[in-house]
């Protein structure tokens, strides 16, 4: 039940109709009888810098950040956490004591998908495909929870070279054109290679980033950002490569669940958070939206 000293919460973006954030929040606050309440607003980029005063006014407890505003929103805090510094976005902003902070949970979001998997991220070796926000994100959980070393394909090495300068983490990032030789050595060492890039996502979905399956070997875990559809070409050629696999649907939810705990201090239900998005996904994929 909402009651008078409830905490308001929501997410904005833009467009911001499609994003599954209410469902899924909704579904926490319902199972944990948290006092909250939490709704989309769509918020234009030329109005970001006036919504987030508007937010702050309104005493907001929090909110989601998702796109335009991952970044844009970086200078109208008052604070940000070290995920936020790091990564260079934000996704969760609280309202503690009275200052807005930023914080960043994908990538440890993506971290916590990994260890409900039974995955052990500590020693092990990564390889992301791209080199955008995404990888970025998760670039940097996978540093903080001790992986053993970390590297980047993408079309444009430059990017990739730029993408791992920019990010000062405890682990050093190599970074390659994914067409090089050298890039097919290192996915016959990866224990974790990751799909980063919108390869495959609906309604593409006979994309997927040029790997040479052969080279990776069974043991390997392959993961795809992706959500939607499901399983990507990517994952089933994994798949058939005898790979265990994972999609992006843990790490939304888990994205999720972090920024709940962050604004009510309570553990989240991440349970009904998985179910409250596989609805959501399900009625999007009615709706047309493969
Ligand atoms: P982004 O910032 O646009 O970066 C995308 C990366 O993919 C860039 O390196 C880009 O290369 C590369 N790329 C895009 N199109 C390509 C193509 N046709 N061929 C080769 N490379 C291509 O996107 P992002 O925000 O990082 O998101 C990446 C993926 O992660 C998306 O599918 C997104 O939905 C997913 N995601 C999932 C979650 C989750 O919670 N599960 C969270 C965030 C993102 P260039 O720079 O050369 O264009």
């Amino acid at each position: 039940m909402i009651t008078e000293t409830a905490k308001n919460l929501g997410v904005i973006g833009y467009p911001i109709a499609h994003s599954l954030s209410p469902r899924m929040q909704g579904a926490a606050i319902a199972a944990s009888g948290a006092d909250c309440a939490y709704i989309a607003m769509p918020v234009a980029p030329e109005a970001l810098a006036a919504a987030v005063a508007g937010l702050r006014c309104l005493g907001f407890a929090g909110f989601n950040v998702t796109i335009p505003h991952k970044v844009a929103i970086l200078p109208l805090l008052d604070a940000l956490d070290e995920s936020a510094r790091a990564i260079g976005a934000v996704n969760t902003v609280s309202l503690e004591a009275g200052r807005l902070r930023g914080y960043n949970t994908d990538g440890s979001g993506f971290v916590a998908a990994l260890q409900r998997r039974g995955f052990a991220v500590e020693g092990c070796r990564a390889l992301l495909l791209g080199a955008g926000g995404a990888a970025r994100a998760v670039l940097w959980g996978l540093a903080e929870a001790g992986a053993r070393s970390l590297a980047i394909g993408a079309r444009v090495a430059g990017k990739a070279r730029a993408l791992a300068a920019s990010l000062a983490l405890r682990v050093e990032v190599e970074a390659l054109d994914w067409r090089d030789a050298s890039f097919v050595s290192l996915l016959g060492q990866a224990d974790l290679l990751i799909n980063a890039t919108p390869l495959g996502m609906s309604p593409h979905v006979d994309a997927m980033p040029p790997v040479h399956w052969e080279a990776v070997r069974p043991e390997t875990f392959v993961c795809d950002l992706i959500y939607n559809p499901a399983q990507t070409r990517f994952l089933r050629a994994a798949k058939e490569r005898g790979c265990a696999v994972m999609n992006g649907e843990g790490m939304l939810v888990e994205q999720g669940a972090a920024a709940f705990e962050i604004w009510t201090g309570c553990k989240a239900p991440a349970e009904a958070m998985y179910q409250a998005l596989r609805q959501g996904l399900k009625a999007l994929r009615g709706a047309g939206e493969r």
